[in-house]
């Protein structure tokens, strides 16, 4: 399959040569056990611990140490939520939103039938957070609030200082997923004063298998892993060295990027979502227009299908993703547009754009060469649509 435009960097983006390069010796000639006590395995510890200090230097933690390497954010949301909870047993009290990840939904889902109660704070239709019903959610039986930085669908940014300043002054631990954040806007664990932070290291140009959680000193939380002594007991398992030491080269070269995702990603995403909205009156944005990370954009086209709009860019060689999920037969909207009560006609066919620093301006110039064709030849076999009349037919459910 041969993609010329990647535009789905919100779902894993292309490791970046300088962290391939970085990685070889740990695949080749350096492959010992950093517990070893012989030198060969040895020495590789020390480029462990210079990782941690670079991952520690992207998200501004004060201590290396407080960076645990995980295998995905999936692992680092779990460990987090479940770490926490592991150590307040008295507490049965879960705050979260209703448009996180699944790594952190589908944890909260099972704990509901443990019988833990979940507050799911509600989004309204621009995406922005009920702070009202969050601040109202909190008590003495609240033993963890977990919020994303950004959203992954709409790119949305939650505002997590004000969470994490509410939460400090009441004592009540905060986990932030900011797998969605990390490489595109300047992340300060100290500014949002949270307690734990979720990092992955294949959303900003490191390989797969790769994550980081942040768990400030002091934070009380159990292990939920149990085995070697590996990451100081806090999570077991023999280190994916090469995974860890492209991970530090590319927070050091994500850090260095942040200027490009503010000014040039931006201004490429903005061009690539004005081009597509000014081309079709059917075409609206979802989220916060001012509020997002810079590399995203989740454009909704009313009376046609998401699926078939990817499968028509495939063919044009563009990779983007939907906004629904099929799902037992029937395409239901992704959770975070229902959350948001994007209209059944524009939610399922909502397409999200996602871009990196390796995104070029031909990339964008070819998606709105071919997004005319696309979007017409839908609409002139859609249901919904009267092509004679140029406008939708009322559509019954
Ligand atoms: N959290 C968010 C917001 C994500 O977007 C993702 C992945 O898409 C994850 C967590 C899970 O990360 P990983 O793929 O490393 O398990």
């Amino acid at each position: 399959m041969n993609t010329t435009v990647y535009l789905d960097n919100n779902a894993t983006t292309m490791v970046a040569p300088e962290v391939l390069d970085a990685m070889m010796p740990f695949l080749t000639e350096r492959y010992g056990n950093p517990s070893s006590m012989h030198g060969f395995g040895g020495s590789v510890a020390k480029d462990i611990e210079r990782a941690r200090q670079s991952v520690a230097r992207l998200i501004g933690a004060d201590h290396d140490y407080e960076i645990v390497f995980t295998a995905t954010g999936t692992e680092s949301d779990n460990m987090a939520i479940q770490g926490a909870l592991a150590y307040y047993r008295d507490r049965r009290h879960v705050i979260t939103s209703r448009v996180e990840h699944p790594a952190v939904l589908s944890l909260c889902k099972k704990l509901e039938k443990e019988g833990y109660r979940i507050t799911y704070v509600p989004v309204d239709h621009e995406g922005n957070l009920d702070m009202g019903v969050l601040k109202e959610a909190v008590d003495d039986d609240t033993a963890i609030v977990s919020i994303m930085y950004a959203n992954n669908e709409t790119g949305v940014i939650f505002p997590i200082d004000e969470i994490g300043l509410f939460l400090k002054e009441r004592g009540i631990p905060f986990h932030v997923d900011a797998v969605q954040a990390a490489g595109k806007v300047p992340i300060d664990v100290n500014r949002i004063q949270c307690d734990l932070l979720t990092i992955s290291g294949h959303k900003f140009h490191s390989p797969k298998g790769i994550g980081a959680l942040y768990v400030r000193r002091g934070t009380r939380m159990r292990p939920i892993l149990f085995g070697g002594h590996q990451e100081k007991g806090r999570r077991p398992g023999t280190e994916n060295v090469p995974g860890i030491v492209g991970m530090g080269k590319a927070a050091e070269l994500a850090l260095t990027h942040l200027p490009e995702y503010a000014g040039r990603v931006s201004a490429l995403r903005d061009r690539l979502e004005n081009g597509i909205l000014a081309l079709f009156k059917n075409a609206g944005l979802n989220g916060n227009r001012d509020r997002r990370v810079p590399n995203t954009t989740n454009v909704g086209f009313e009376y046609i299908e998401g699926e078939a709009i990817l499968l028509y860019l495939d063919g044009q060689g563009i990779a983007a993703s939907s906004g629904s999920a099929c799902s037992s037969g029937t395409l239901e909207p992704s959770h975070v547009l229902r959350a948001m009560g994007v209209p059944f006609t524009s939610a399922h066919g909502s397409i999200r754009f996602s871009l990196s620093r390796f995104t070029a301006e031909r990339d964008v110039d070819h998606v709105l060469a071919v997004m005319p064709d696309v979007v017409n030849r839908l609409l002139d076999i859609s249901p919904y649509w009267d092509s004679e009349k140029k406008e939708g037919r009322p559509i019954t459910l």
